[in-house]
């Protein structure tokens, strides 16, 4: 006989947080794809322990359009009897009486906690059941074991265990935003502004708001201020106004407080900044308290993506669970999805929260992962540049060249702040190299002001948020530049490192110049690339900066689209994406909106794809009632093909649905390289430059001179791969990991996800080649 189909079920639970219904589409039609009964419990716990209605089967159509909605749609609460055992004696009769083996709940430690202690009180609440007369003993015999899945969802990202939460990208973004906005009438008014941002018990969002923005003072839960931190703060303003910066921004956690448990409120650091008394600051100064602004809105690409790829494994760990596993949770290390265990996570959470309370405050960042404490130094790095506390011997300051090499992409401008403002701190000397290595080629005589020139702090501080490239670049390379050339250039600026920011171009460039090191020892200097470039397809690393802000653009432009063609209900676009030879932002965007099909360079198009896409449409298109929202998206990337592009697949679905539907191309073109860079690609750029900047004063000054280093991580990427930052020598990856004559990386960790956008776009899974 064939075992029952597997029931599982999905709530959410807690605050709200966008990317939950990423969550849910992914666990309601992953479930339905391996052959199980999706279930849906709405209202958090509440609609656990009422049952009824607020349990309900899922079809696999109910969950369209799910991914551009902000908040959850299965509705959540706060529930009060589930804190209670005759609460979770109902919940457990409910979940008995429709069958489900396995629940996966999306919520923050409070709703993980309740999901632990259900699971640990599970037998004995079918006991109480059935010794009841609630229940029978055979009614229960199936549910002996419960199964659960935690994923976090909030925007707090606060539990212990994983870099990031469903929603913490979305809110960081929304506060971004703002302080963007705000940063522009403050600078026009030279005025000072206290914005409060969200967070009790954990600093994150107002630190990495702090990093993205490059804020003045930041004030967190886990690292509390000393009780002079009125004097601390004012000194760090007064240094920054006497640069000239006409701006003062302090950011604060709603649960800041100082080092003896004292609450820190906006309104005594507005009365500090705005104190006319002799020696006080005297700035013009406002409050603004984000509020639940931060919630709102719909989920940026990032949460889509966490919330659709944990949900997915979040079925598969059910399905794979036995009796004796123990309760997980999915977690995102770097890049890595994970499973771990869910109580560990949570007692760590929690003893953060009671180190923070007991004063423990080394204990409480110790508890935070690397990431946060990464960011806490880049915080310090950047606002307390030009101080004399962590400048190096005279012997060891370096000159440092900085070049950005290839296209623009988001988040180069904060790369090079931070470095420069790491530099600066250490007493090291940051050179830029204006428009990448043509610029430095044809440039000529020591003007002061010209293609190669110092860094004036004032000047760079101010590209925190800015788009593009400020100090140019260039897709040129050292050979067309001249490699000789280029090496007497380095020589006569006595650079003692080389610090490089951008594409496959930089990529190329790095390798060239490790390669004539040979030849010229004044390129014996450690060098570094930071990539950056929005095809994200540099080896070395599984992300690039400006692919997060990219993939932003295209999904602001593809949930456009997509209101615009359901609107008229019936019509397909095909939309074409940039990403040179690499399908990455095609593939991402496609799981992000959920795309019908994705085109991609590294497989290709061929007749029999198109057919059973075009023949799938016409299929979907039949079935529709009319009443569903039925516009569909279908992604490709500008080199898939060298025979179909967008226009041509858009006529020919045109003419295969006979007038059944529609279909249109569109070409969203260089909007795709953004405008604002996005938060994460900003707060990423800061973290990795300032390893970036260690890694190269590890090496010291004058390498070059005493014969160079023969150390294969002297010119190397940094890059995230798996589930750490790590920095590989060019040479591995010039001869291991390179497809050059496609300009990517031989095997790209992304490609994992192809099937899941298939399979959540509903797309058949023979359109692609095996
Ligand atoms: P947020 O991060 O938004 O605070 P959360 O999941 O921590 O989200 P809580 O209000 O703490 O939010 O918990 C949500 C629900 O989970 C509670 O209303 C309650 O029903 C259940 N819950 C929380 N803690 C427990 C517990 N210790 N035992 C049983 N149920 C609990």
């Amino acid at each position: 006989m064939e075992a029952p189909r597997k029931k599982i079920a999905v709530m959410t639970s807690g605050g709200d947080s966008p990317g939950m219904n990423a969550v849910v589409r992914a666990v309601v039609r992953t479930a339905i794809h391996m052959g199980c009964d999706a279930f849906c419990i709405y209202e958090g716990y509440e609609g656990l322990v009422k049952g009824g209605d607020l349990i309900r089967q899922m079809g696999w159509s109910e969950v369209r359009g799910y991914l551009s909605e902000g908040g959850t749609l299965i509705g959540t609460a706060r529930c009060m009897e589930f804190y209670e055992r005759p609460g979770r004696v109902r919940a457990a009769k409910n979940m008995v009486l429709n069958g489900i083996d396995a629940l996966i709940i999306c919520g923050g430690d409070g709703s993980l906690t309740g999901a632990d202690r259900f699971r640990s009180e599970w037998p004995s609440l079918l006991e109480e059941l059935v010794s009841t007369g609630q229940l029978t003993a055979s009614q229960v015999k199936p549910y002996k074991h419960l199964n659960i899945v935690g994923l976090v969802g909030s925007i707090d990202n606060d539990l212990s265990g994983t870099d990031a939460t469903i929603g913490c990208y979305s809110a960081l973004s929304r506060i971004c935003e703002m302080v963007d906005y705000i940063e522009a009438t403050a600078a026009s008014h030279s005025r000072a502004f206290v914005i409060e941002v969200m967070g009790r018990h954990c600093g994150w969002l107002a630190l990495l708001a702090g990093v993205a923005t490059g804020a003045d003072f930041v004030f967190i839960p886990e690292r509390p201020v000393s009780e002079c931190w009125h004097e601390e703060m004012c000194a760090v303003v007064k240094r920054h106004r006497a640069f000239g910066k006409r701006k003062t921004i302090v950011i604060v956690a709603e649960g800041a407080n100082d080092k003896d448990g004292n609450k820190i409120t906006p309104e005594q650091i507005k009365n500090l900044l705005a104190d006319k008394s002799e020696g006080g600051l005297a700035l013009d100064t406002r409050i603004t308290t984000l509020g639940h602004v931060q919630r709102g809105g719909t989920a940026v690409a990032y949460d889509r993506m966490l919330g659709t790829l944990q949900g997915v494994e979040a079925v598969k760990a059910v399905l794979e669970a036995t009796p004796e596993t123990e309760t997980c949770f999915i977690a995102i290390n770097e890049n890595k999805i994970v499973r771990k265990p869910l109580m560990k996570a949570v007692e760590e959470t929690k003893s953060v929260a009671k180190a923070v309370e007991e004063k423990q405050f080394d204990k409480a960042m110790s508890l935070r992962d690397t990431e946060f404490s990464d960011q806490y130094k880049s915080y310090l790095t950047t606002t307390n540049v030009k101080t004399d506390e962590h400048k190096l011997p005279e012997k060891e300051r370096m000159r440092i060249g900085f070049i950005n090499v290839g296209a623009p992409a988001g988040g180069m401008n904060a790369a090079v702040r931070a470095a420069v403002a790491y530099c600066f701190s250490r007493g090291h000397t940051p050179i830029g190299i204006y428009n990448g290595f043509a610029g430095f080629a044809r440039h000529h005589g020591d003007k002061p002001v010209g293609a190669v020139r110092e860094f004036d702090w004032l000047e760079v501080d101010g590209w925190a948020s800015k788009g593009g490239s400020e100090i140019g670049t260039n897709r040129e390379l050292p050979s067309e530049s001249g490699m000789e050339h280029i090496a007497n250039l380095i020589a006569k600026y006595e650079f003692d490192a080389l610090f490089m920011v951008g594409g496959f171009e930089a990529f190329h460039a790095l390798s060239q110049l490790r390669i004539a090191r040979e030849t010229f020892p004044s390129l014996r200097i450690p060098m570094v690339l930071l990539p950056a470039t929005i095809s994200n397809n540099v080896p070395g690393t599984e992300y690039s900066l400006g692919s997060d802000t990219c993939l932003n653009e295209l999904v602001q432009y593809c949930d456009k689209i997509k209101q615009s063609a359901s609107a008229t209900r019936r019509r397909v676009f095909v939309i074409e994406t940039q990403g040179g030879r690499s399908g990455y932002i095609a593939t991402l965007a496609g799981l992000a909106v959920g795309a019908s099909a994705v085109y991609i360079p590294e497989e290709g198009i061929s007749l029999d794809m198109l057919n059973t896409d075009v023949t799938h449409l016409k299929k979907v298109f039949a079935e529709d009632t009319g009443q569903s929202r039925a516009g569909r998206l279908i992604l490709i990337n500008e080199k898939a093909s060298s025979v179909y592009d967008a226009k041509l697949i858009a006529r020919i679905i045109r003419d295969e649905a006979h007038g059944r539907f529609e279909s249109r191309e569109s070409i969203p073109g260089h909007v795709q390289q953004g405008g604002v860079p996005s938060p994460m690609d900003r707060c990423r750029a800061v973290r990795h430059a300032i390893k970036c900047m260690e890694h190269l004063q590890g090496y010291g000054r004058r390498t070059a001179t005493t014969g160079g280093s023969t150390d294969p991580l002297s010119a190397s990427v940094i890059g995230i791969k798996g589930s750490e930052l790590v920095f590989t020598p060019v040479q591995e990856l010039e001869q291991d990991e390179t497809d050059w004559p496609n300009r990517r990386p031989k095997l790209s960790e992304w490609l994992k996800m192809r099937d899941i956008v298939d399979v959540l776009g509903g797309r058949p899974q023979h359109a692609r080649p095996e």
